[in-house]
């Protein structure tokens, strides 16, 4: 996607709110990538062997750095992602939190003593050592915050390598830490392409660990990459999720908050309930219902405080989400977009999808929602798991019994009953099937960044 433009002399960054230049950068090769990872090998061992109340105090100290820039990160990742400024400002705060919540890790990375003949066994947590991140443009700075808070604090070094098309906040990120206290060569940002300094870091034999989020067509080629030097590898793929509403939900509520569900952040989010599967009886009602909530949607300049959805990331992602509206399937609403420079796409239900059709099956990664109907409990089963994938998902019922079924039945990493939320800080993240593996956040995501040590002393 981004490789045509970082393969030119210079990454152009752009708004995609207004298709002006953001910046330009002049692209890392392999040779700084190789750098950065001697720098990152360098600075090991200090890092990992700083006390534990030390390492905590330096990632408290970089997320009060971190408040203090919140609104000028906010900005720069809504005028670089085309996102609203109210969910920029969202997400950097999940950031700070998400660094909080790690500052407690290094003095919790508890380990198990083990009854054993002849002496005392017991075991610890070791750090890696170095890490290679390789972060999306759909949401750059949270993303790579999941990766580095734990990663650091198990005492890792990292070499982060953001999307091409949104290496902005990534950047500051490391001006940042270096001012908050951070030694030098412990957190490295490259900006690179994928195709050259991305597959380095996957190969590279010094990098212990590869934390990856994007499409799972790369994250095949990351496991494959990875498999020489059997480096540990966590993926966090594509989602087709599904967004189950049985008739006896609360259907103003549940049709209130589907559009968001799918059409937050463009669409452009790896857990978008971009498959609405509403029970036959509830069809007809919950579309009307549904038809108002995304004609309310305010579509537009990221930076207006009253705009709920900005642009698509690139004109090739526009291309690529308007290639679903092929026919198979009726556009039953659509909402509006400026006609006015940047990649605008409006919000679109389409309505009755068969499940066979492309938009029921393929991850769009924009604002186009699915309207699936199904019989019975059953049927919306075998519906939500008809999926290569299996990141997230809702169910809307007021039949408790049932909701409880439904969770268990879904063959998907997070699910919510009568909500849509599918990440917190505290709660662990990451899919099923071909959406990934590997856990992020929440107190499992350190197993990710540490290895288990067993050890014994003979006593006898
Ligand atoms: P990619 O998977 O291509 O990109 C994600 C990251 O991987 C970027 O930093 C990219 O670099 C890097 N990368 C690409 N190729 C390699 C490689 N061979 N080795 C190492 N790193 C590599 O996603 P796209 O940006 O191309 O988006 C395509 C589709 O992927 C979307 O339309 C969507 O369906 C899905 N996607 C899913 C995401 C999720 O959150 N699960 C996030 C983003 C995309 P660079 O782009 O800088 O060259």
């Amino acid at each position: 996607m981004a490789t045509p433009i970082a393969s030119r002399s210079m990454i152009t960054v752009l708004e995609p709110a207004t298709e002006a230049v953001l910046a330009e950068i002049a692209p890392a090769d392999e040779a700084q990538l190789d750098a950065a990872v001697a720098r990152a090998t360098a600075s090991y061992p200090a890092w990992r062997e700083l006390t534990p109340a030390v390492r905590a105090l330096r990632l408290r100290e970089l997320a009060a750095a971190l408040e203090q820039h919140h609104e000028e990160l906010a900005l720069l990742e809504a005028r670089n992602v085309g996102k609203p400024i109210g969910d920029a400002r969202g997400e950097i705060a999940m950031v700070i939190d998400t660094f909080r919540y790690y500052a407690g890790a290094p003095e919790r990375l508890l380990g198990d003593t083990i009854p054993v003949s002849g002496g005392q066994a017991w075991t610890v947590r070791e750090p890696l050592g170095v890490v290679g991140l390789i972060t999306p443009w759909n949401f750059p700075m949270a993303i790579a915050s999941w990766k580095l808070a734990p990663a650091l604090a198990a005492g890792n070094t990292v070499v982060l390598k953001p999307a091409v098309l949104t290496p902005m906040t990534a950047l500051r990120f490391e001006q940042i830490a270096t001012e908050a206290g951070i030694p030098e060569g412990v957190v490295n940002v490259v900006v690179g392409a994928g195709s050259t300094v991305g597959r380095r870091l996957v190969e590279h034999p010094d990098v212990a660990k590869i934390a990856f989020t994007g499409s799972t067509e790369v994250g095949r080629s990351i496991a494959a990459g990875a498999a020489q030097t059997i480096k540990r590898v966590t993926l966090e793929l594509g989602g087709k999720s599904a967004n189950v509403i049985f008739a006896d939900a609360d259907l103003e509520a549940a049709a209130s908050a589907a559009p968001m569900a799918v059409f937050g952040n463009a669409g452009q989010d790896c857990c978008a309930r971009s498959r609405i599967l509403v029970q036959h009886a509830a069809v007809e009602r919950f579309m009307e219902l549904l038809e108002n909530a995304v004609r309310a949607i305010v579509v537009g300049d990221p930076l207006d405080e009253r705009t709920q959805m900005g642009p698509l990331i690139s004109a090739e992602q526009r291309a690529s989400v308007g290639s679903f509206l092929d026919g198979q399937a009726p556009v039953a609403i659509q909402g509006s977009a400026p006609d006015a420079p940047g990649y605008w796409f409006p919000p679109t239900v389409l309505a009755p999808v068969r499940p066979d059709a492309r938009a029921a099956r393929e991850e769009i990664f924009g604002p186009i929602a699915a309207v699936i109907p199904f019989t019975d409990e059953a049927d919306a089963v075998r519906l939500a798991n008809d999926t290569i994938y299996g990141l997230s998902g809702s169910v809307w019922t007021r039949d408790g019994a049932r909701a409880l079924r439904m969770t268990r039945a879904i063959e998907t990493g997070v699910i919510s009953v009568n909500s849509n939320i599918s990440v917190r800080v505290t709660t662990p993240f990451g899919g099923f099937k071909q959406s990934g593996y590997g856990r992020e956040l929440g107190p499992h995501a350190l197993d990710a960044y540490t290895e288990s040590k067993a050890i014994y002393y003979a006593t006898g």
